[in-house]
């Protein structure tokens, strides 16, 4: 069993049902478990800022699965939720990126792990603090990370975790 880290973001329609549809259906999914929960962030978006602000979060799963068979559950959840692939960094009704898979690094022409992206990203880093147990992560720490990040700025707390969670058992 290893955790891996997956980054959560919508921003097309009601995009806090988007999140909460995707959390249960991980819930669903027999060789993962949710064990943890990020806060839900509303951020700015970035590259394309043509296009409504972001909801993000993060979220820790136990799996029993390879690192690339939940590549594909990602990818099946994605489908399942409308998700159509037009402009890259555009609007979107959810996005799943794998951050962390154990401690492994992966660079596979489908897969990379670490998130090649990830150090860079405010809005992928504030929500992950929330959920990971260390505060360091690849040798700095987490705050660094985040005060060197250039859209460090654009992110507002939406919910908290605990409210997240109730809304997701409410949901389920
Ligand atoms: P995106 O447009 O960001 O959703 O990109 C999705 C594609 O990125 C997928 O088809 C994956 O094959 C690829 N990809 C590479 N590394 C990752 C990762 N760590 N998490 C999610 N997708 C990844």
């Amino acid at each position: 069993m290893d955790d891996a880290y997956i980054a959560l973001g919508s921003n097309i329609g009601d995009r806090e049902a988007y999140l909460l549809r995707a959390l249960k259906m991980f819930r669903k999914t027999g060789p993962v478990s949710l064990t943890g929960l990020s806060g839900i962030y509303q951020t700015a978006p970035v590259g394309y800022t043509e296009q409504e602000p972001f909801l993000n979060m993060v979220c820790r799963l136990r799996v029993s699965v390879g690192p690339f068979e939940l590549l594909e559950m990602l990818l099946n959840i994605e489908t399942a939720l409308e998700r159509k692939r037009t402009t890259r960094w555009g609007p979107r009704t959810i996005d799943l990126d794998m951050l962390l898979y154990g401690n492994e690094k992966i660079h596979a022409p489908l897969l990379t792990v670490p998130h090649p992206c990830m150090f860079e990203r405010a809005f992928v880093l504030v929500p992950l603090r929330d959920v990971y147990p260390f505060e360091t992560l690849e040798g700095a720490s987490l705050t660094e990370r985040i005060a060197s990040c250039s859209d460090r700025e654009g992110i507002v707390l939406y919910r908290s975790s605990q409210d997240a969670e109730s809304l997701l058992n409410q949901a389920s």
